[in-house]
């Protein structure tokens, strides 16, 4: 063997032989655990949330799956616009992505529900008290369309109890019972158009209809500031009002699923012999919008970036993300951008909205 070949070996060996030396250490040693432990919290709570927020608009995703995909939250759209704090749908695990990305929850301003469906309300009690936690300053305040109600008073009974526990146990100071709780906003949008449902400052929130029959109504909503914009799609078909909603919009998140992938899920479960469950996606196919028809949307509305997300199903590797994506490019020549738990999409103000050059749109 050559005399590289035998200096590589001894180094290898060396590498290896510290790094069973240093996990042998710190298995071992409680000062050198400490040590460990207390660089980890610091990565971890001590995290700098200056990144979210300012004179932009972020939109970081905090769940993007439907109820048809493991590993990933379920629909969760962050939206910071200056200093208001929204989440757009509280699906199950987003609060947990909310707090390990670091997003201010304590701040939160307000929670708008595109429609009740589990996969968008499952994580409310979670996201209520990781909120009151870290010092919201009023109830929670959660729109939506007829009822939000029932969703509100139905979490408000459930977890009644622990609002109770939480100021017993750490006092008025800690947790006041003036801001534990959730508040319903109820509003109705037209047929065709949209509806403001919150306006302070350069901050506007409207809401428009879209088709998920049978769910009525079932809403997406609109974010305006300074010059920018944001459209979620909320659970639809293509859909016309969706797409005069999103005209010019800088930003669609538009949900999206593979109805190719949807069937051969349903095959394959029914061929395993869970006929109901296999029945039960084949049904989704035709409250959805497919890949392609979503591209053709953002085209007919004129949006800026397109955005997937509530992936049905969520593709787990390269090979069924190539497949989910078949015709895209072909629809949309600019492109699609696939979010993940964690994108983070920022849109600095402009007070210039028609020149194009300084329509900025960053991902990270
Ligand atoms: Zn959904
Ligand atoms: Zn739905």
């Amino acid at each position: 063997m050559s005399k590289i070949g035998n200096r590589l070996i001894i180094a290898v060996v060396v590498v290896v032989a510290i790094m069973v030396a240093g996990r042998t250490i710190v298995m071992n040693n409680q000062t050198a655990q400490d040590w460990l432990a207390e660089q980890a919290l610091a990565r971890v709570l001590g995290q700098n949330n200056d990144t979210y927020g300012g004179d932009k608009i972020d939109v970081v995703f905090c769940g993007t799956a439907s109820p048809m995909g493991r590993g990933r939250a379920q629909s969760c759209t962050a939206v910071l616009a200056g200093d208001k704090f929204f989440i757009i749908d509280s699906g199950a695990r987003s609060t947990d992505v909310l707090t390990g990305l670091g997003l201010p929850v304590g701040r939160l301003d307000a929670v708008f529900l595109t429609h009740f469906h589990s996969d968008h309300i499952a994580s409310l009690g979670e996201l209520h008290l990781a909120s009151w936690a870290r010092g919201r300053d009023s109830k929670m305040h959660v729109y939506g369309g007829p009822g939000v109600d029932q969703v509100v008073d139905g979490f408000n009974m459930a977890y009644g109890l622990d609002y109770g526990y939480r100021t017993g146990h750490h006092g008025e100071a800690i947790m006041p019972s003036k801001t534990s709780g959730l508040k319903a906003h109820r509003f109705t949008a037209p047929a065709k158009g949209m509806i403001t449902v919150y306006q302070d400052g350069d901050v506007t929130v409207s809401a428009f209809r879209v088709n998920h029959p049978p769910i009525e109504p079932s809403y997406g909503y609109r974010i305006d500031y300074r010059g920018r914009s944001v459209v979620i799609s909320g659970d639809t078909t293509k859909d016309g009002n969706l797409i005069a909603a999103a005209h010019k919009t800088d930003v669609l998140v538009h949900e999206v699923l593979q109805p190719y992938l949807v069937r051969l899920t349903s095959e394959t479960l029914q061929k395993a012999g869970q006929e109901k469950l296999g029945q039960l996606i084949m049904d989704t196919l035709d409250y959805h919008t497919a890949p392609v028809e979503a591209a053709a949307a953002a085209n007919e509305a004129d949006a800026g970036l397109l955005v997937f997300s509530h992936y049905a199903p969520v593709p787990q590797n390269p090979l069924v993300e190539r497949i989910f994506m078949r015709g895209v490019d072909e629809v949309r020549k600019q492109g699609v951008f696939m979010a993940t738990d964690g994108t983070h999409i920022e849109l600095p103000a402009s007070d210039d909205g028609e020149n194009d050059e300084k329509r900025q749109i960053i991902i990270n």
